[in-house]
């Protein structure tokens, strides 16, 4: 991962100085779950430095150009997305934490007054990533049976697994023992018996 450091400086030296700070990160991806996503255009970011007493809070936006795979056909799928940053980063490991809070809620500035933003970045982007990633909203996805990409041909399997499934449900069906009886009027006339 791509490290974006901040370095504290007199601008952010007084409880409630705030910055703007907005630019761009190079990351190239990031992983969520067994699902990795690349970042071609790498993540801009216009965020917000506050120094809120005992820490720098990070807050605002990021946006990123994100391409993952299909989670049907396995083919490219592209999407843009925007999120929330919500950094913090104590000057002071805290003594004990509130029972709410868990340690992954923070970091710490480093020893060189440094933060590393990049992490918060990160998280606001998959914080807004979607669960399933699918190239188009209809995608057909591969067929079970030969791998073909049904978005871009139909091998004829579904038809036929259709067809069978079809099959099977008339036979598991209690008329279907009627289809097979000669009830002696199927002499071919259609007509109705008087
Ligand atoms: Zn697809
Ligand atoms: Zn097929």
């Amino acid at each position: 991962m791509e490290s974006l450091p901040f370095a504290i400086d007199d601008r952010l030296s007084g409880a409630g100085d705030t910055l703007p700070l907005a630019g761009h990160l190079d990351e190239t991806g990031y992983a969520l779950g067994d699902h990795e996503f690349s970042l071609p255009g790498g993540i801009d970011y216009d965020l917000v430095l506050t120094n809120a007493g005992e820490g720098i809070l990070a807050t605002g936006l990021v946006r990123a150009h994100v391409v993952g795979t299909c989670d049907r056909c396995l083919e490219p799928a592209e999407f843009d997305v925007a999120g929330e940053v919500d950094g913090y980063y104590l000057f002071e490991e805290p003594e004990r934490l509130a029972e709410d809070e868990d340690e992954a809620d923070y970091e710490l500035v480093s020893p060189d007054n440094t933060i590393d933003l990049s992490g918060a970045l990160i998280s606001a982007l998959v914080m807004e990533t979607p669960f399933v990633v699918l190239c188009r909203e209809d995608c057909r996805g591969l067929c079970p049976v030969c791998g073909a990409n049904l978005n871009e041909e139909d091998c004829g399997h579904a038809a036929q697994l259709e067809a069978q499934r079809e099959a099977e449900r008339l036979e598991a069906s209690p008329f279907s023992a009627l289809a097979g009886l000669d009830l002696g009027a199927a002499d071919g006339d259609d007509a109705p018996a008087e």
